[in-house]
This record gives structure tokens, sequence and C-alpha cells, in this order.
């Protein structure tokens, strides 16, 4: 029987209420799917700083380096604000992803029909089963470039830069098609070819290796302005979306407003083992942490998402999706709650999900 070790980062705030839930619903799964699941807990953000004076402890990383995936809740709240930034429980989460080496951001944006209310947009501009995946490159472009202050024409100026080299868009534009062959067939590369020069060299790029190496795949390009307006005025043209590090920071919240519930999103972090980060998009809203009311439905379709890229369980991970929207239809959580369905606790839904699985 397949085995897998999985680290759990519950992190702060509703953090260990809603992988609670996802562990449930995991040995659920393993169980109708025969294969088994090793869990261990680790340290990250404000609760390993309580514990051990850092966000991100060494014993942290070693554990997530050799496990098969991790599962993350939330880090972060008001007990941790007066930290010095480089020590903040947010410092841990860039931490952990660059120590393992994570260059690839999945962020999926599915409208679940019963939530297509939720959706700021028209139904006649969601149509049916909306489900768009954003690959975002994680570890380049302007964030981690060359930046500084310098004195232009004697007044005060900053500056940061866009830099990519053409391995690291080689890598990023590879997770695209490999994920557009699992998907539709169909990658759509998002840049700024009109006016930057390290978009020019994105393009150029990610069209060779898709003539090279991935002919089947249906490639187009879109400028990110133009993509922007594209994903409200027609997001169902869109499958798969590989774009840079910054214009993905941005287009994915967009995409991922497009369903309307911050409670509902999952995301993934991936590079370049089998191994990856899952998480929810949401923080730790200790605003309403212990209160049981969390929805733990992200964390347990992040745990969806990892049975199905990281562990090669891409049944159970179907099943735990179609769980989650036959739930929707009975029972939601307060946040996502609507006049004649049953409002349950964030340990109820995990159960609901159990049964429904
Ligand atoms: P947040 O996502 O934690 O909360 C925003 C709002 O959404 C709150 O009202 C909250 O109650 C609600 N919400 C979020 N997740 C929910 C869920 N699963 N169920 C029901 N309601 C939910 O964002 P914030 O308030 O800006 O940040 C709170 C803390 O989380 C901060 O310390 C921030 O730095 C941290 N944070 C962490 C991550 C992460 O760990 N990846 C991401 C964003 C923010």
């Amino acid at each position: 029987m397949k085995e897998y070790r999985i680290v759990l980062l519950k992190g702060d705030g509703i953090g260990p209420e809603i992988v609670t839930q996802a562990v449930k619903v995991l040995n659920r799964a393993a169980l109708k799917f025969d294969f088994r699941v090793q869990f261990e807990d680790a340290l990250l953000g404000g609760c390993a700083i309580d514990a051990t004076g850092v966000p991100l402890p060494q014993e942290t990383i070693e554990k997530c380096k050799v496990a098969d995936s991790t599962l993350l809740g939330a880090v972060g709240g008001p007990k941790w604000d007066s930290q010095p930034g480089g020590n903040r429980p947010e410092a841990g989460l860039l931490g952990i992803r660059g120590a393992l080496g994570l260059f690839a951001n999945l962020r999926p944006a599915v409208i679940f029909e019963p939530l297509r209310g939720a959706s700021p947009l028209k139904p006649e501009i969601i149509g049916q089963n909306l489900d768009i995946m954003l690959v975002r490159e994680l570890t380049g472009g302007i964030y981690f470039g060359e930046r500084g202050h310098k004195t232009v024409n004697g007044a005060q100026a900053a500056y940061d830069t866009e830099q990519y080299s053409v391995p690291e868009i080689e890598r990023i534009a590879r997770v695209g098609f490999e994920m557009a062959k699992k998907r539709s067939g169909k990658l759509c590369s998002v840049d700024k070819a009109n006016v930057l020069e390290s978009s020019r060299l994105w393009r150029a790029t990610v069209a060779r290796i898709g003539k090279e190496e991935y002919p089947e795949i249906e490639l187009s390009h879109l400028y990110v302005d133009n993509c922007a307006m594209q994903l409200v005025r027609n997001p169902k043209q869109f499958d798969v979306i590989v774009t840079s590090n910054m214009f993905g920071d941005i287009l994915s919240d967009e995409a991922s407003m497009i369903s309307g519930s911050i409670g509902m999103l999952a995301s993934a972090s991936l590079g370049s083992g089998k191994a990856g980060l899952y998480e929810p998009i949401h923080g730790s809203a200790p605003d309403i942490a212990g209160t049981g009311t969390a929805n733990p439905l992200a964390t347990i379709l992040s745990a969806a998402m990892m049975l199905r890229y990281s562990l090669d369980e891409p049944q159970a991970a179907q099943a735990i999706e179609d769980a989650v929207a036959a739930v929707l239809k009975i029972a939601r959580t307060p946040d996502i709650w609507t006049e004649g369905l049953k409002k349950v606790s964030c340990e109820e839904m995990g159960d609901l999900v159990c049964n429904l699985l």
C-alpha cells in the first residue's frame, strides 16, 4: 500500500482548526482509495516565534524537505505585529518557500455552481463551470531584482528592476505547459512584451518551449493589461494562464475574486521535485479564531490539490472536490451561508465532507 508523509504547518489563528478538518478528510480519502497518510506537525509563523524565537526554525525546513508534501494553514496575527520585519510570521512563509525551492505558484479560480451568486460578475459572463488555473513564477522578477535609491536631477528616486533568465522562464513555462496538458490543452502566456525587454525574452522563450516540447498545446500570448480586462469581460476564454511574479501576483487576486469567496480558494507552490506546499489563500483570520466558525473548505481543497499534483492520487482529489461541491448545496459555514441552508461550524463542515466522501 502506498504511504505518504505529510508535514502539517498549522500556524496561527484559524490555522489549527482548518488543518484539522483537512486531515480528517485526507484520512477518509486514504481509507476509500487505499493509501496511507502519516502526518507530522512542524512550527511556522507566530507559534514558532513563541516556541523558538524565530518564525521558521531549521527543524521545520528539515522536516518539509524529506516529506512527500506540506500542508499549511495560515500564519500571523496581532500578537506578533510588533516583531521586526525579518522576524514576523510572514517572513517564515517567504522563508519556507525559498528553502524548498518553490518557484511555481498554482492558483485555481473556480466557481462552484451553488456559489455563483457570490461572484461579483453577472451569471451570463461567468457561464457554466468556470475553472481557471493561474501559474505564477514565484522566485524571480521584480520582487527579487536589483533595487535601491539614488538621486536623479537633485531629487530622491527609488528603483526596482525586473530580470528573468532563460532557464527561469523555461522552467515556469514547462509547469504551464504540463498543466495545460493535464487540462484542456490550452495555455495563455501573459507578459508586457510591447514595452518590457524582459517580457520580450519571456515571450520568445515560452514560444520556443511550446514549439520544441509541446507542439500539441495551443499557445496564445496576451499583454497583461488586456488579460486583466479579459478576466472580467470574458473569463470563460481562459483555462491555464502562465505569467511572471508581479503580473501573477495581481492577476491571481483578480481571478480568485471572480469566485467571490475567500474561504473557498486553494493554492499550491511547487519546485522541481514532486513535493509541494499547499495552503488556502486566506490569512489566519484572527477576528474569528477560536469561534469554530472558520470555513475549512479552502484548506480541504488545498489537500485535494496535493493529492492531484504531488501524490498521484487524482481520483481521491476528484472525490474530495465532488464532495465539496455537494456539501455546498446543503450546508455552509457562516461566511458563505445563505437562507434555506444549514449553518454549520468548521468541525461540522469537515464531518460533512467526510460523510459525502
Ligand atoms: P484574512 O484572510 O486572515 O482575513 C480577511 C477576512 O476574511 C477576515 O474577516 C476573516 O475573518 C475572513 N476569513 C479569512 N479566511 C476565512 C475563512 N477560512 N473562513 C471564514 N472567514 C475567513 O486577512 P487579514 O485579516 O488581512 O490578515 C490576518 C492575518 O493573516 C495577518 O496577520 C496577515 O499577515 C496574515 N495573513 C497570512 C497569510 C498566510 O498565512 N498565507 C495570508 C494573508 C494574510
